[in-house]
């Protein structure tokens, strides 16, 4: 049976539980989350469970990393039931703060990444990353030296918080786990409730795309020109898609563009259906190119 998770709605609450832990020499593993929570979540929490003493979380909608233009009212929640799949993975402690206890003034202090934050999601949402940065070294504070795990699913964000960690010598090891998928390929994500049943059948052709893409690179397609093209064309002749924001194999620890497949790489991938914008990456391991 899961020990009960305890929920904190303030930060000296939580911070108090984690001490506690802390002073029986107790190693800590974060998750932070947005919530409604699905497998990729309960994943990484099973990661942290699994791999440290105590596992905690957090369960945080971030205005900061929202345009005025986005979900975030909208975004879905169900506390209940995100608690409920928190315990079962083995969570102890769960963080879930209102909006006036994470920002009781008007928020004079950010955090921001350049670089790695300029292309794909940044080009798409010019305030994301900053907003992103700022909660996780807000959290990374509140939560102390721990090791925070965050998905592979969101490729640039991991990247931004790996950098975020390392530039400012956080205590935290920053530890990036696989994207859990649906059975027929689409990534999970909280926002595929969004989908219609029409653009929920077409999305799985974002994860076809970048295998067959992957598969053309090992057989031997070394251009990133043809093979950008391939999955370009794949997606866009999908019915229920309506634009391919893009569709690239870059150098996966930097992001920046490479000519030729060879070496570690990274496809990656964004299409709307609708107005739900969907992301999803893979890797691309092939033999450096020579
Ligand atoms: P979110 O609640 O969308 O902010 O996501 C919280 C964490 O869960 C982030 O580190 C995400 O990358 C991760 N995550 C979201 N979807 C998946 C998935 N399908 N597989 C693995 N991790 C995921």
């Amino acid at each position: 049976m899961a020990t009960a998770v305890r929920v904190h709605t303030t930060i000296d609450g939580f911070r108090r539980a984690l001490a506690e832990h802390r002073s029986g020499g107790a190693t800590i593993g974060f998750v932070p989350t947005m919530g409604y929570l699905h497998d990729g979540h309960a994943s990484l929490m099973r990661a942290a469970a699994s791999s440290d003493d105590v596992a905690v979380a957090s369960i945080f909608v971030n205005p900061l990393q929202f345009a005025a233009t986005e979900d975030l009212g909208t975004y879905p929640r169900d506390l209940e039931r995100d608690l409920a799949i928190a315990e079962e993975s083995g969570v102890r402690e769960m963080l879930h703060p209102d909006v006036a206890e994470m920002y009781p003034t008007p928020v004079l202090t950010t955090v921001t990444v350049s670089g790695v934050t300029s292309r794909f999601e940044g080009a798409a949402r010019p305030e994301h990353f900053a907003g992103v940065a700022t909660v996780v070294t807000k959290l990374f504070s509140i939560t102390g030296a721990c090791r925070a795990y965050f998905g592979e699913k969101d490729y640039q964000q991991l990247a931004v918080v790996r950098r975020l960690a390392a530039d400012l010598s956080m205590p935290v090891e920053v530890v990036g786990c696989p994207t859990v998928r649906e059975h027929d390929g689409l990534a999970m994500s909280s926002r595929n409730v969004y989908l219609s049943d029409g653009q929920r059948q077409a999305a799985p052709v974002l994860y076809r795309a970048m295998v067959e893409a992957a598969g053309a690179a090992r057989g031997g397609n070394r251009s990133v020109d043809d093979l950008r093209a391939v999955m370009h064309e794949r997606i866009t002749r999908t019915p229920g898609v309506d634009s391919v924001d893009y569709a690239e194999i870059v150098d996966a620890d930097t992001l920046e563009d490479v000519t030729e497949v060879g070496g570690r790489q990274r496809i990656l991938v964004a299409a709307r259906f609708g107005s739900t914008r969907l992301l999803d990456n893979i890797a691309l391991d092939t033999p450096p190119a020579g």
